[in-house]
């Protein structure tokens, strides 16, 4: 069977989820993944930092540096210089994820938005795009497109789970819209609705690993090596062939990073 080429968006390929990231990344290949991106960012530098070791020592695996809204109060002025020095590394291809998570609020809102908008700058002056998480925050996230000017940098809202006012905003800015193993939830007619009014040049796939894992391996830890399972759903969404799917979202993926 000719397993067509597939690329992930987003993975977080952290030690401290898997004993062996050398062999998730090997299986990976095994299933067509032709790229990964690495997100290295939680809240620390040294997420940051190990993402970018793993992408030094593995061709087809590129790193993010930033601090996720969860940790942004614990972003300050080194974290901040730490993080724009390491998003000049060659193979970081974005400053992520970074942006607004309210249904956990784990950090003050204040100090999300505050950080959200030190990264973009950062991003502006390396000439990277951005990753954007976004959960229960939709008002606040399009105000930050606007006031942050986030169509200057260009970049991803990833795991898509906004509503379509989002979408359009994130579009308008010429923007793409990650999915994840989420569409290929029985639940999720809203996301798929959002993917089926997206235009077919903005759509990327990611598996969120370990996080969200797609049917039929839902509630397992995901790997890269599963986003071959979000295709299909993408495909139908679309209405568009498996291998048409794999070919236009890895060349979206491409274009997405900068990778010519
Ligand atoms: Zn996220
Ligand atoms: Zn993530």
């Amino acid at each position: 069977m000719t397993v067509p080429s597939v690329f992930d968006t987003h993975c977080h390929l952290q030690k401290k989820y898997y004993d062996d990231v050398d062999a998730v990344v090997a299986r990976a290949r095994g299933a067509g993944v032709c790229g990964m991106v690495t997100i290295g960012s939680a809240g620390s530098v040294a997420i940051a930092e190990e993402a970018v070791a793993l992408a030094e020592s593995h061709a087809d695996v590129w790193a993010t540096v930033g601090f996720h809204p969860h940790e942004a109060a614990a972003v300050g002025r080194s974290e901040l210089e730490a993080i724009e020095s390491l998003a000049t590394h060659e193979r970081v291809v974005a400053v992520g994820e970074i942006g607004l998570d309210y249904y956990y609020d784990r950090s003050p809102r204040d100090r999300q938005r505050e950080a959200f908008a030190s990264f973009v700058d950062i991003a502006r002056r390396v000439g990277k795009p951005v990753v954007i998480h976004n959960r229960e925050s939709d008002r606040d996230c399009m105000d930050m497109f606007h006031t942050e000017r986030i169509g200057d940098v260009g970049g991803v809202v990833h795991c898509f789970t906004s509503s379509w006012e989002l979408a359009r905003t994130a579009l308008d800015n010429g923007m793409f819209l990650g999915f994840t193993g989420i569409v290929t939830f029985k639940r999720s007619e809203e996301v798929r609705d959002v993917l089926r009014r997206t235009p077919h040049d903005r759509v990327v796939v990611e598996t969120d690993s370990p996080y969200l894992a797609p049917v039929p391996f839902r509630g397992k830890q995901n790997e890269p090596a599963w986003v071959a399972h979000v295709v299909p759903f993408v495909a139908d969404a679309l209405g568009l062939s498996v291998s048409a799917t794999a070919e236009l979202t890895t060349a979206n993926a491409r274009r997405l990073y900068r990778l010519g």
